[in-house]
């Protein structure tokens, strides 16, 4: 019995014809419950181990897990995850110290290193103005997010970043990264391009990197928590 057709034009760009049965099915990924990872996702974080976790200079991290939650403990660093990660779908939930304390820049400031290089800021902009590429959702420096969609300080807030790294030939620049960031079901990027790496008070240009690196959580002094971290790589189609 087939599927579809084979009598039909084929796609272009493709090897398929219009609703070809023989085309490789996608595959099967069962969908988390309850916010838990999709069955195919690469577990970064599940609340119960830093195995995954390095400090800075690449030892055993020295952040704590509270509640079941990846808290930063400031002065100790920015922390990075031990495996090198590509183009593919991020997903983290981080939450806002309780206790308001600062302002501007200096509220529940942390940050999500795309390959260690491209941050998404992370800040507790509920009512707390700041300049607007430092905002939450902000590729910092270069864009603010299309909306401000901070939950309160203490409240729970989801992080979905699908980013795809620069490519390069040799050491040129053929294709500059591109992210969507989507905060609490909101839009604040749509497969925008970035100028280059992460600077503060400068302008970003790219310069060639591998095209897997680890992901990068900031420690800017806060209270920030994360909590479940994975992450599932972008794919290709027709891969059966
Ligand atoms: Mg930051």
């Amino acid at each position: 019995m087939s599927l579809g057709y084979q009598d039909t034009p084929i796609i272009p760009g493709s090897k398929y014809h219009v609703h070809d049965g023989e085309r490789p099915q996608p595959k099967v990924v069962t969908p988390g419950e309850n916010g838990a990872p999709p069955s195919d996702a690469i577990v970064l974080f599940d609340g119960s181990s830093l195995d995954g976790w390095r400090n800075g200079r690449g030892e055993a991290a020295q952040w704590e897990i509270k509640d079941g939650a990846l808290a930063v403990v400031p002065g100790t660093g920015d922390h990075h995850t031990a495996q090198a990660l590509g183009d593919g779908h991020l997903h983290l939930e981080f939450k806002s110290p309780v206790v308001v304390k600062g302002e501007g820049q200096g509220r529940g400031n942390s940050g999500v290193f795309l390959m260690g290089l491209y941050e998404i800021q992370v800040l507790d902009c509920y009512q707390n103005p700041t300049y607007p590429d430092g905002t939450t959702g902000a590729i910092y420096g270069q864009f603010p997010p299309l909306a401000n969609a901070c939950r309160k300080p203490g409240e729970w807030s989801t992080y979905d970043i699908i980013f795809e790294g620069p490519k390069f030939s040799e050491e040129a620049l053929v294709a500059p990264a591109r992210v969507t960031v989507i905060l609490n079901g909101v839009l604040l990027h749509h497969a925008k391009e970035l100028q280059g790496p992460t600077m503060h008070r400068e302008l970003a240009s790219y310069h060639h990197h591998a095209p897997e690196l680890p992901l990068k959580l900031q420690d800017h002094g806060d209270l920030v928590e994360f909590r479940n971290i994975w992450f599932r790589p972008l794919g290709a189609y027709d891969q059966a």
